[in-house]
């Protein structure tokens, strides 16, 4: 058949969630036309809106920075409006002996920018600020390479980092980033964080907080636009096994199948067993974060939009209706909403759910003395949120043994923790994989 009359080359794109999507909109905007299989209802994976007693919510509270620049990047293309984002200059509240508030001022660049918020910052030390911003200072000039597979702990212990510093800035940026205790967490992956958001620009270490529910952010904006890029994107449908035959991929979903040219695999790593036979999950280890919700008849306000504890089971506690969130409320949207997460791994696994939201409303009480009591509480508990990102973790490439399957994800090999952004330069990087593998095949028109 010649090329005149043989049919545009299609990619399958299985998992819906920011990875994949990224993946789809990347192809389509080279006008590539691809169909995103998505087992669940909703798009995002685990970055989804989820729908409680009329309330909208997430299956988990998500922070972005200044820093994620391919996935807003990808925001934009698809026409999500910059008002789904409160941007906020970097603001660590940990009440009542730490804050750090970076403000912007055109007359201090980069990491001058976050020197001065440092020496500006409340509940450090002189020497604790010194050793900062000495440590800054050092990874710059080793470039961001710290050499070795090293923890974050033991990094610190080697800058001589002092234990006020530690519990008060690294420990929250290394949770809140890698997902992964101190100890174990891996420093490189830590200094690559830093590299591009404290150590760049000071819009790159912005805080960035959704004011829509995670699916609203990307994944359903750019599943509107793809539509008219006359891509397709299929919800509620999962595939179970992917056969090459006939010089194709035939995709499998109960007893329907179709053929396509490629296959991105943007599934979860624990998700990809028997979905190619010669493709396994990685060895990876899990990391869980649970989100718990508490809703309030009455207003409930925190004294900042996020506010951090380093002496109880919740790392971060985030005042959901100051965002503005209650734009995406279901019905009245009134009273308070705070999400509260605890995450990595901790004694809080050992907690059934009850005594656990009992537990955190008493560390919520802390910074709201006069809380009322809570209309609900719901405890949304992902065991595999993120891989967790120690030293040695050995992480998959975009290609596979297989020609024409390419893998897409947070946890494939790349600079960045398990994140959004991680998962959508991931896509991103399966796609334009795609694409050259396509135009060795058989040109693109
Ligand atoms: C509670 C929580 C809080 C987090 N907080 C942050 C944060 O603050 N900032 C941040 O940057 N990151 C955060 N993350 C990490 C971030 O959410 C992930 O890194 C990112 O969403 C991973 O996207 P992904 O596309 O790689 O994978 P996933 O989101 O897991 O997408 C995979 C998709 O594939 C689908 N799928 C699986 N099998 C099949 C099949 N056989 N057929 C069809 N579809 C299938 C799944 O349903 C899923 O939708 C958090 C994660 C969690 C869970």
């Amino acid at each position: 058949m010649s090329n005149a009359t043989k049919p545009a080359p299609t990619v399958a794109v299985i998992g819906g969630g920011y990875a994949g999507m990224a993946a789809a909109v990347t192809l389509a905007d080279a006008s590539v036309r691809c169909t995103v299989f998505e087992a669940g209802k909703t798009l995002g994976g685990r970055a989804r809106r989820i729908e409680y007693r009329g309330e909208v919510i997430d299956n988990g509270q998500h922070i972005l920075a200044g820093a994620y620049t391919e996935l807003l990047r990808l925001m934009q293309l698809v026409g999500v409006p910059d008002s789904s984002l409160r941007r906020v200059p970097l603001t660590l509240s940990i009440p009542p002996d730490f804050l750090l508030r970076a403000r912007r001022t055109p007359l201090l660049p980069g990491p001058l920018y976050m020197g001065w918020a440092l020496l500006a910052s409340r509940g450090l030390t002189i020497s604790d600020r010194l050793a900062a911003i000495r440590m800054i200072l050092a990874l710059k000039r080793a470039k961001f390479q710290i050499g070795g597979s090293k923890s974050v702990a033991t990094f610190l212990a080697e800058q001589t980092q002092p234990q006020n510093l530690i519990d008060h800035l690294w420990q929250p940026l290394t949770i809140s980033a890698l997902n992964t205790p101190l100890a174990s967490a891996s420093a490189q992956i830590f200094a690559n964080v830093l590299r591009d958001s404290l150590a760049s620009s000071p819009e790159a270490s912005d805080l960035l907080l959704p004011r829509v529910d995670l699916t609203a952010l990307f994944p359903g904006p750019a599943a509107v636009w793809l539509a008219q890029k006359g891509s397709e994107v299929r919800t509620g449908v999962r595939i179970q096994k992917i056969l090459f035959t006939n010089d194709q991929y035939k995709v499998f979903s109960g007893a329907a199948s179709q053929y396509f040219d490629v296959v991105i695999l943007a599934v979860g790593p624990h998700q990809l067993e028997g979905l190619v036979t010669e493709i396994k999950s990685p060895a990876l280890a899990y990391e869980p974060i649970v989100t718990l919700y508490f809703k309030f008849d009455q207003p409930v306000r925190l004294d900042e939009l996020m506010v951090g504890q380093i002496d109880g089971l919740a790392q971060w506690f985030f005042d959901r209706r100051a965002l503005g969130s209650n734009a995406s409320s279901l019905h009245d949207g009134g009273g308070g909403l705070i999400a509260a997460v605890v995450s990595a791994s901790g004694p809080h696994e050992l907690l059934p759910q009850e005594t656990l939201a009992d537990c955190i409303l008493s560390e919520l009480k802390r910074h709201i003395p006069d809380l009322p009591a809570p209309a609900w509480c719901k405890v949304v508990s992902e065991k595999f949120a993120t891989f967790a990102c120690t030293p040695d973790v050995v992480r998959p490439d975009v290609t596979t043994s297989n020609r024409g399957i390419f893998r897409a994800g947070d946890y494939v090999a790349g600079d960045y923790p398990a994140t959004l952004e991680g998962a959508v330069r991931n896509g991103i990087s399966a796609a334009q994989e795609s694409i050259a593998y396509l135009q060795t095949v058989e040109p693109i028109t």
